[in-house]
């Protein structure tokens, strides 16, 4: 590789079913990268195995990787939709560039390096069987390859003949027996492998008339002048063929650079965090929720109430480090920091709980404006439309308190409705003694306090607590009495943010019925109680 090579990275997902959160962070790290070196993203659609094609799939992939603000420069998701306005090496999918493949399958046939072999499933069963029995592993490489229904044994015309007739055969790529192949990893480092521990992968499949992954990952990867293929670690174990493909091409000077990320892991630690652990474990695996085509559902990041910026930040952080103890980071400072050599060879432990401490980072962060717009529809389904300057507020209360949008209404729903119950407790401990008189005395104050200013602006968070403390001490009354016992009047329990601030919200109308209310329900309540 030159070091002028531009930087061109590709996300390269199968439309297998939905993208499970490794895949994102796979894309995450392919854009970060991209973006820091000033280069191009790319999605390619690697749709050749048929059989496990699931319809909405791809576009699933791209609605989340919008979701999650990953931009994609070429292929499918750029540009207008149009396949021209994909870029220069359009199609993308890989399932609309059959006759490129044939092409590339051919020359490696020609030059050697793949055969083909007409081996059914039920010759390749017997032969697995009878190796079992043996107690050994049947592997299709070059011990038993030239005894086997292949053109390395075949004569030419029958081959031909063969395949003129319909024959269902596959492209075998021939694994050079016993030797070392050197790789190199950016984040592993170098890996030597021996080819005899390898089996010829099959490259093409005349049932499907495409090839599979590997034949078609690398011709792409080399058409579209891939630098660097950063991908999960499931696919270390191909990196030798994938280097013996290149080889066999010609391709070895310009072939791309690798890194393979480590694992995500369950939150026990132990194991690789499944598409079925969500469930499980009461955590959305996917971005956003999934509809299979068969109608089951599976939770989403995004309907679970998680912004897309922390869950973003926190994959990011699940395999990568800075350095340094920031925790917080916008896109824009992933993509200014982020780089391969900071990327962990083991495993990262995936901590739900870690996530939602994210989502709470990011909500005390967001504007109250912001927040009430996301709050306003939860309070229209109740039927409840206040001014927006009071809910912005309100959210400007209560947010430190919340992990997720929907939050916000278990955390400020007094402001909203008076109270129809009072917490038993807090009751028990203040609506007692003098306190019920004391409130009764206050609140005629208030009321004449404000009747006395004539005007609603009085009614402001200064005055209430000024009309409220000059009272205290005036009679010489127990603070936290009186504070105790006129939050359970108008809150119902002992929670929420200062109360003359509550009052101005409410307005002086409902805080002083909220009173006479408490006043009456707390005697019933006592007197039943008797
Ligand atoms: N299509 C492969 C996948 O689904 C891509 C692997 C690669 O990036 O080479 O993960």
């Amino acid at each position: 590789m030159t070091k002028t090579r531009d930087i061109r990275v590709r996300f390269a997902p199968s439309p297998t079913g939905p993208l499970h959160m490794g895949g994102v962070r796979t894309a995450l790290y392919n854009y970060l990268f991209a973006r820091r070196h000033g280069g191009k993203f790319l999605i390619r659609i690697e749709d050749t195995d048929t059989a496990r094609f699931v319809p909405g799939a791809e576009q699933y992939i791209l609605d989340s990787l919008r979701w999650c603000g990953i931009e994609i420069d070429e292929g499918i998701g750029a540009g207008d939709g149009t396949t021209e306005k994909q870029g220069p090496h359009a199609p993308y999918r890989q399932s609309e560039r059959r006759d490129i493949y044939i092409k590339y399958a051919q020359q490696l046939i020609e030059t050697g390096n793949a055969y083909y072999a007409f081996d059914t499933a039920d010759a390749l069963e017997t032969l697995r069987t009878e190796a079992e029995a043996r107690g050994e592993k049947f592997s299709y490489d070059h011990t038993v390859r030239e005894g086997l229904e292949t053109s390395l044994r075949l004569p030419a015309d029958e081959v031909a003949e063969r395949i003129a007739r319909g024959d269902q055969y596959v492209i075998r790529f021939r694994i050079p027996a016993g030797e070392d192949i050197k790789m190199n990893d950016l984040i592993r480092g170098e890996v030597t492998i021996n080819s005899s521990t390898l089996d010829d992968k099959v490259l093409w499949k005349s049932s499907d008339g495409l090839p599979t992954y590997h034949l078609a990952n690398i011709v792409d990867d080399h058409l579209m002048e891939i630098s660097h293929v950063i991908r999960g670690e499931e696919w270390l174990p191909s990196l030798p063929l994938h280097y013996l493909l290149y080889r066999a091409f010609g391709w070895s000077d310009t072939q791309p650079l690798f890194a393979h990320l480590p694992l995500l892991l369950k939150p026990t630690g132990q194991g690789k965090l499944s598409k079925r652990d969500g469930d499980k474990m009461g955590f959305p695996v996917f971005p956003m929720r999934w509809i299979s085509p068969e109608g089951d559902i599976a939770a989403g990041y995004k309907e679970d109430g998680y912004f897309p910026e922390a869950f973003v930040n926190l994959l990011a952080l699940l395999g990568w480090n800075p350095g340094t103890e920031q925790e917080i980071f916008s896109m824009e400072e992933l993509i200014s920091q982020f780089s391969l050599d900071r990327v962990s060879k083991s495993g990262a432990r995936f901590q739900p709980e870690k996530a939602r401490w994210f989502n709470h980072e990011y909500m005390i962060r967001k504007s109250d404006a912001e927040l009430t717009d996301a709050f306003t529809p939860i309070l229209a389904e109740k039927g409840i439309a206040w001014e927006r300057p009071k809910i912005e507020r309100i959210v400007g209360l209560v947010k430190e308190r919340a992990t997720f949008p929907g939050d916000l209404w278990e955390l400020s729903s007094y402001f909203f409705l008076a109270p129809t119950h009072y917490d038993d407790k807090a009751a028990a401990k203040f609506w007692k003694g003098e306190n019920p008189a004391r409130i009764a005395a206050l609140k005629e104050v208030l009321a004449a306090e404000v009747r006395a200013a004539q005007a609603d602006n009085d009614w402001t968070t200064a005055n209430i607590d000024r009309i409220i403390h000059s009272w205290i001490e005036a009679g010489g009354h127990p603070m936290g009495q009186v504070m105790n016992s006129l939050r359970l009047a108008i809150v119902g329990e002992s929670k929420g943010p200062g109360l003359a601030e509550i009052c101005e919200i409410i307005g002086k109308t409902e805080t002083l019925a909220r009173i006479d209310n408490a006043i009456n329900k707390l005697k019933t309540a006592t007197a039943a109680a008797i």
